[in-house]
């Protein structure tokens, strides 16, 4: 299973995907729909009221789901994405159900792009993979953009200073006046994460994605532009990135849920099409649990990694949701010495340099339960002793209440982990019978 209709198959089996059937436009009431059930179910589209066609959303909005596209368990992910990271399979490339339908001559008015906000400049695609090789072909590139719709032909294109930039500068050092780019619509969930993965240049998320897939991920070539696409996506774009050509992109309602700045950024101009017959086309609410939970799952990797050489046994680090994915995390750890909580805390804030808040608890506490991490700050954590603060550092633009001219700001740490070798911290259970627990887990599904 590698495609997307066969995730959304598994996961309305179980009872995580609602169907909308009345019409419903890609203006605005799409998105509210979305954000209504974000953080919760997947939500089908059946019916768009200015298309024929179908829109899905949220897919990867939770944790579990995610978790259950990687077929993985919570304890295994982190290990799972460093060793598909470091073990990129090459893709085998041949033909697929996108090339059903090609279009010479598509308009982006064509397909349901979602117009999310009030302050939208117009519609944007925001699940959008960008696939771009360089010159000589030696290195590819699989990230996300959001893509804004200037006109029919033409999309705005947000590139922060990473590896499509780099691909765009070497492209124009080659004496090139565009870059070719495929851009993937509606693909499995392990190919999300590997786009949003912050893999090392050089190394293609596809082939990362391969890994996830069990070596499962064909790519095919694009019949207008010289790149490739995965063969059962939904929906490929096809366009030529100008390399000498600018126009206004943003405001975009960012991780945050404010406004990013307009800015002068590249124009993708719209070369081909290609998708399948009744194509799903997937939309991504911005702000939104799954945009968190994308951008903040590399850096949970990276954290865990760093901690692990500080301490042994890390249970888990969750990048929150309230903490937009990105400026908080909270890492449950088995302590063995009193110093080792400020120590990982250190460990973190290296790990992720735009990070703002970091809490620590021992691994007794679930960190991706926040009642449970408020419970440990109730209970284990004192003001005058557990607080690491860090005032004049470097800090994420995202942060509205730091100096965002100069990205400075102040992070805090908070020890909320239990004194080593002090009694009444613990938690009595109740003890019953194994039978009584077999009775009970009939009515787990009831909680
Ligand atoms: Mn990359």
């Amino acid at each position: 299973m590698t495609n997307l209709r066969d995730f959304l198959k598994e996961i309305e089996g179980k009872g995580e995907l609602v169907r909308i059937g009345e019409p419903l436009s890609v203006r605005h009431e799409i998105p509210e729909a979305l954000r209504r059930f974000d953080g919760g179910k997947a939500v089908l589209f059946e019916s768009v009221k200015e298309y024929g066609g179908s829109v899905v959303g949220g897919v990867c909005g939770t944790r579990p789901r995610i978790l259950e596209g990687l077929g993985v368990e919570s304890g295994e992910l982190y290990g799972h994405l460093l060793e598909a990271v470091r073990n990129p399979t090459p893709c085998d490339v041949g033909d697929g159900p996108v090339k059903e339908v090609v279009h010479d001559e598509p308009r982006l008015s064509d397909f349901p792009i979602l117009t999310h906000f009030e302050t939208d400049p117009g519609p944007y695609i925001t699940a959008g993979i960008v696939y771009a090789r360089s010159p000589d072909g030696s290195v590819e590139n699989v990230s996300f953009h959001r893509l804004l719709v200037k006109d029919d032909g033409r999309m705005g294109i947000r590139v922060v200073p990473r590896h499509l930039y780099r691909l765009n500068q070497m492209a124009r050092e080659a004496g090139l006046d565009s870059l070719d780019v495929s851009i993937s619509i509606g693909v499995h969930p392990a190919v999300y994460v590997a786009a949003a993965y912050p893999a090392p240049f050089g190394t293609s998320e596809f082939e990362m994605a391969n890994t996830l897939l069990n070596g499962g991920l064909t790519l095919t070539e694009c019949p207008h532009v010289d790149a490739l696409a995965p063969a059962d996506a939904e929906l490929v774009l096809e366009g030529k990135l100008r390399l000498n050509e600018t126009d206004t992109e943003g405001p975009f309602v960012d991780l945050s849920g404010t406004t990013d700045v307009e800015r002068e950024q590249p124009v993708i101009e719209l070369v081909g099409a290609m998708h399948r017959e009744d194509y799903v086309y997937e939309g991504l609410l911005p702000a939104g649990a799954e945009h968190r939970l994308l951008m903040g799952l590399g850096r949970e990797v990276r954290i865990w990694e760093y901690v692990r050489n500080v301490v042994p046994t890390v249970r888990g680090v969750n990048m929150t949701l309230g903490g937009m994915g990105w400026l908080h995390c909270v890492v449950s750890f088995e302590k063995f010495r009193e110093g080792d909580p400020k120590n990982v805390l250190m460990a973190i804030f290296a790990a992720h340099p735009s990070l703002k808040h970091a809490w620590v608890v021992d691994s007794d506490i679930d960190p991706y339960d926040m009642e449970q991490v408020e419970w440990a700050i109730a209970t284990r954590f004192r003001g005058d002793e557990d607080l690491l603060v860090i005032p004049k550092v470097r800090v994420s633009s995202l942060d509205p209440s730091s100096d965002q001219e100069k990205e400075l700001g102040c992070k805090v740490g908070f020890d909320a982990t239990k004194p080593l070798g002090r009694e009444g911290f613990e938690r009595p259970g109740i003890p019953v019978s194994d039978e009584v627990k077999r009775i009970l887990d009939r009515y787990s599904s009831e909680l």
